[in-house]
């Protein structure tokens, strides 16, 4: 029987638990298909107990790299031989690449922060902000909001508050940034510290398929229009975060914007060039956004 593996292919992946919801997969080998780099992208579901031994795996199979995912941006950073300075100001890794066996940690979620936020720079600088979640895609979104934007205030608001302490000391004494005030999620500043913010940002997974119904922002009340709210999470395209604020005359942008950049950004450090980012979105944007409709809902894209 003709089985079709391809042995000379060099590997890379995503590490992460759950991993189903994840369209990298399909980003980069939309992008190595286009570029005819002869690469494989697989998808590893990586149990916590697991992890060290899964990433001392990657140089011993021979893997180029790999990203990591929800829930061990920052877990992961403890394994790695070298740490580049993004990542280590942010305090979380979301790539990995193999050099001379040694593995090396970057962030490229920063860039992908960016890039989604560019057109919005000005209305942000000076503003308050409140961000939902204090993880590893919370702490990309903070170090690039003080490093690019520049916000006057930042809310972090997180179900485990002691956990949304270590990042604010993190970036104070990091960044020598002090404008990091602490709530408890769904108490009652919440709907305050929205009321007061110009951008509105969800990094959590609340509203990620298969929960799409579930949505991080309770209060009903605040009225929302010419805010900005940005979903790290784009499966499903528009959340029920990003559809509330979109009800609410809010700005809105979805995650699938990030989730681009931050890819092109790691294809480029694995293989030395650039993903054609224009012909990737062209041949994906509507497949991604078909795969959202409950209707026709998919776990995976083809
Ligand atoms: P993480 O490091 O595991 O952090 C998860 C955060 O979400 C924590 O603050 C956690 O709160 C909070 N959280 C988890 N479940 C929750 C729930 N049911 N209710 C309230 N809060 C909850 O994960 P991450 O890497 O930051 O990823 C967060 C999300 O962002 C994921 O959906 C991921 O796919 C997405 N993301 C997308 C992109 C992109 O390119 N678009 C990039 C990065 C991340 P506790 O501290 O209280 O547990």
């Amino acid at each position: 029987m003709k089985r079709n593996i391809k042995t000379h292919a060099k590997l890379v992946g995503i590490i992460g638990h759950p991993i189903l919801h994840s369209w990298s997969p399909v980003i980069h080998e939309t992008a190595f298909k286009f570029t005819k780099l002869d690469y494989q992208y697989s998808a590893f579901d990586v149990l916590q107990k697991n992890l060290r031994d899964a990433l001392k795996g990657l140089s011993a199979l021979g893997i180029v790299g790999c990203n990591v995912t929800v829930p061990y941006k920052e877990a992961a950073m403890e394994f790695l031989d070298e740490i580049s300075a993004d990542a280590r100001l942010v305090g979380a890794v979301n790539t990995i690449y193999v050099e001379n066996e040694m593995l090396v940690g970057h962030n490229t979620d920063v860039d992908g922060v960016v890039e989604a936020l560019k057109p919005f720079r000005e209305q942000i600088s000076d503003q308050s902000v409140t961000v939902f979640g204090a993880g590893g895609g919370a702490r990309a979104v903070v170090y690039s909001l003080i490093s690019y934007f520049r916000p006057e205030q930042i809310f972090v608001v997180n179900r485990d508050t002691s956990r949304a302490e270590l990042l604010k000391k993190f970036f104070a004494d990091s960044q020598n940034y002090r404008n990091i005030k602490i709530d408890e999620l769904h108490n009652l500043n919440e709907g305050e510290a929205i009321k007061k913010s110009k951008l509105v940002v969800n990094a959590t997974p609340v509203g990620m398929f298969p929960e799409v119904k579930e949505n991080i922002m309770v209060d009903e009340s605040a009225d929302l229009d010419g805010k900005i709210f940005f979903d790290l999470v784009y499966n499903p395209v528009h959340t029920a975060f990003l559809k509330t604020a979109r009800k609410r005359n809010a700005i809105i942008v979805s995650g699938l914007e990030m989730l681009y950049s931050q890819a092109a950004k790691a294809f480029e450090l694995w293989t030395g060039v650039a993903m054609p980012l224009e012909k990737v979105r062209a041949k994906l944007d509507q497949k991604f956004l078909d795969a959202s409709e409950p209707k026709e809902r998919k776990v995976a894209v083809h």
